[in-house]
C-alpha cells in the first residue's frame, strides 16, 4: 500500500520535491489507525504537516481508506540516513516505563545506547564561548572520576550542553568499551523513579544508576521542588563519587541560582568544577554552519553561510534549522544557494532583509543554469557554450546591479568595450529567439525570487 500511496503522491508533486522529501520517508506502518511516517527531525515534521498531509491523505481515500490518517514521527537518530541536524532520539513514548524494571542491563558492547551518535568531539566546533567547557569535558574524557568530578556545565538553551556531555559519552565508550555509560534527562530520572516507587522497584532503580561509571544528568535545573528525586539523587551522587565514578550535570544556570534546591546537593555540585557557554561569535556560527553543510555533502558559498550566521544569533539549535530551510528552499525552487535565495528562505521566520544582488551572485545563477562553473564562465574559453553563458552572465549583471561597463569588465578580466558588445549582441538574440528570451528572464526571476515558495 506504501508504494501505491507513494505512486499517487509523485504524481502530484515535483520531481525534485518527491526526491528531497518523499523519498527518505520511512512507512512505519499503522498504529491506532493512522499511517505512521518517520521523518528526519521536528523541521521536516512540521514541513509534513504543512505541505503533505493532506496530499497523503488523500492518496490513502484513493485506494479506498475511508477515514484516512497520516502522522509523523521523528525517527531517533541512527536510523537518520541524512546527515544534516535533527534531533536528539525522542524519549520513550510512554515516559519511563518500565525501563527501569524490565530492561537487561546493557551489555558492554550498547554502552552507547542512551547517545546520539552525532554528538560527538568531532563533530563540536570550539570557539571563544565555549573553549573553556570543551577543556573541561575532554579532561574528564580523559580521565573520568580524577580530573574534576563532577563537572557541571550550565548555559542557555540550545548552546551545545547536551551535545558536549554525549561528547564525553562516546569518548569513554570508544575506549573502555566495558565501561557503564547512563544518558539520562533530568525529567526521565524523576519519571522513572516515580514509576519504580509505583511498582515497589525502587532497589532495582538505585541499582541501576549506582552500577555506572559514567552518569550524564541533563538539565539539573528541574530537580528544583522535587524533593523526592532530590533525595534519591543524593544517594545516587554519593554512591557514584564515593567509588570516584565521573558524574557530568548541565543546567540552564549555575547551581547557586537554582532556587528550591537542597543545600547539600547544591553544594555538591559545586565540589567539581563549573564551567559555561555562551553564544557562539560569528565566526564560530559559521564554522557551525560549514561543518553541518560539509556532514550533508552539500556545496554552499561562504557568503551564503555568513548571511544565515548573520541572521541566527544565539541559539544554535535555531541556526541549524535556518540552514535547512535555506537547503530546502534552494532545492524546491531549482535554484543554486546565493544570498538572495538564503534570505528570501528565511524572510518568513526572521525580519525579511533585502539583499542587493552581487555581480558573483549573478555568475554563479548563469553558471548553474548551464552546468558550468563560474570560473569557467568567467574564464577565457572561446567555445560557444562558454560564451553565450559568458555574455549572458554580463547582461543580466549590467541589468541587476549597479556596476559599470568597466566594473563588470573588470569583474570578467575583459575590457569595457567587449562587454558593451557582448550586452548589445545578447539584447539583439533576445529579440530573435524566443528560447533566449525564456532562458534570460528565468534567471532574472530566479535571482528576484518572490517568497511566495511558503516555507
Ligand atoms: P543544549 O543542550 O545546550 O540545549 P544541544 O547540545 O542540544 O544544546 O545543542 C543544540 C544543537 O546545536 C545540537 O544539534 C548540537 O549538535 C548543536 N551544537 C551545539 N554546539 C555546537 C558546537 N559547538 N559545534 C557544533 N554543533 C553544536
Ligand atoms: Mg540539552
Amino acid at each position: 500500500i506504501w508504494t501505491d500511496v507513494l505512486a499517487y503522491v509523485r504524481k502530484n508533486i515535483s520531481e525534485v520535491e518527491y526526491k528531497t522529501w518523499l523519498e527518505p520517508v520511512k512507512n512505519l506502518g499503522v498504529q491506532q489507525g493512522s499511517l505512521v511516517l518517520g521523518v528526519r527531525n521536528s523541521f521536516a515534521q512540521e514541513w509534513f504537516r504543512k505541505h503533505y498531509q493532506e496530499l497523503l491523505e488523500d492518496a490513502l481515500r484513493s485506494l479506498g481508506a475511508q477515514n484516512p490518517q497520516v502522522s509523523f514521527q521523528v525517527l531517533p537518530a541512527a536510523q537518520d540516513a541524512l546527515l544534516l541536524p535533527s534531533d536528539p532520539p525522542p524519549p520513550p513514548s510512554v515516559p519511563g516505563a518500565g525501563r527501569a524494571a524490565s530492561a537487561p542491563v546493557p551489555t558492554p558492547d550498547d554502552n552507547r545506547k542512551s547517545l546520539n551518535p552525532k554528538y560527538t568531539f568531532e563533530n563540536f566546533v570550539v570557539g571563544p564561548n565555549n573553549n573553556l567547557a570543551h577543556a573541561a569535558a575532554l579532561a574528564v574524557a580523559e580521565s573520568p572520576g580524577k580530573a574534576y568530578n563532577p563537572l557541571f556545565i550550565y548555559g542557555d538553551v540550545g548552546l551545545g550542553k547536551t551535545h558536549l556531555m554525549h561528547a564525553v559519552g562516546h569518548y569513554i565508550a570508544e575506549r573502555f568499551p566495558d565501561k557503564r555509560i547512563e544518558y539520562v534527562s533530568t525529567e526521565t530520572f524523576t519519571n522513572e523513579l516515580i514509576n519504580a516507587i509505583r511498582e515497589d522497584k525502587t532497589t532495582q532503580f538505585r541499582n541501576r544508576y549506582r552500577s555506572v561509571d559514567l552518569l550524564l544528568v541533563d538539565d539539573i535545573q528541574f530537580l528544583a521542588g522535587k524533593e523526592r528525586t532530590q533525595e534519591e539523587f543524593f544517594h545516587t551522587f554519593n554512591a557514584l563519587y564515593e567509588s570516584h565514578k565521573q558524574i557530568i550535570l548541565s543546567s540552564d544556570r549555575p547551581p547557586k541560582d537554582i532556587q528550591t534546591l537542597e543545600g547539600r546537593l547544591r553544594s555538591r555540585f559545586e565540589w567539581g568544577l563549573i564551567t559555561d557557554i555562551q553564544s557562539p561569535e560569528f565566526e564560530t556560527r559559521v564554522a557551525i554552519l560549514k561543518m553541518n553543510a560539509e556532514q550533508g555533502g552539500i556545496n554552499i558559498p561562504q557568503d551564503v553561510l555568513e548571511l544565515i550566521a548573520r541572521q541566527v544569533t544565539s541559539n544554535i539549535r535555531e541556526l541549524e534549522g535556518a540552514l535547512m530551510r535555506v537547503v530546502a528552499f534552494s532545492s524546491l525552487n531549482n535554484v543554486p544557494f546565493s544570498r538572495m535565495v538564503a534570505a528570501k528562505a528565511l524572510s518568513n521566520v526572521f525580519a525579511p532583509q533585502e539583499v542587493k544582488v552581487e555581480m558573483i551572485d549573478v555568475l554563479r545563477q548563469v553558471a548553474a543554469h548551464y552546468g558550468l562553473t563560474p570560473d569557467v564562465v568567467r574564464g577565457s574559453g572561446r567555445a560557444r557554450e562558454v560564451v553565450l553563458p559568458r555574455q549572458i552572465a554580463q547582461y543580466l549583471i549590467r541589468d541587476l546591479t549597479d556596476h559599470s561597463l568597466p566594473e563588470i569588465g573588470q569583474f570578467f578580466g575583459r575590457d569595457h568595450s567587449t562587454v558593451m558588445h557582448a550586452i548589445n549582441k545578447v539584447g539583439e538574440q533576445i529579440g530573435k529567439d524566443p528560447e533566449l528570451r525564456d532562458t534570460v528572464a528565468n534567471l532574472r526571476r530566479a535571482m528576484q525570487l518572490e517568497p511566495d515558495t511558503e516555507i
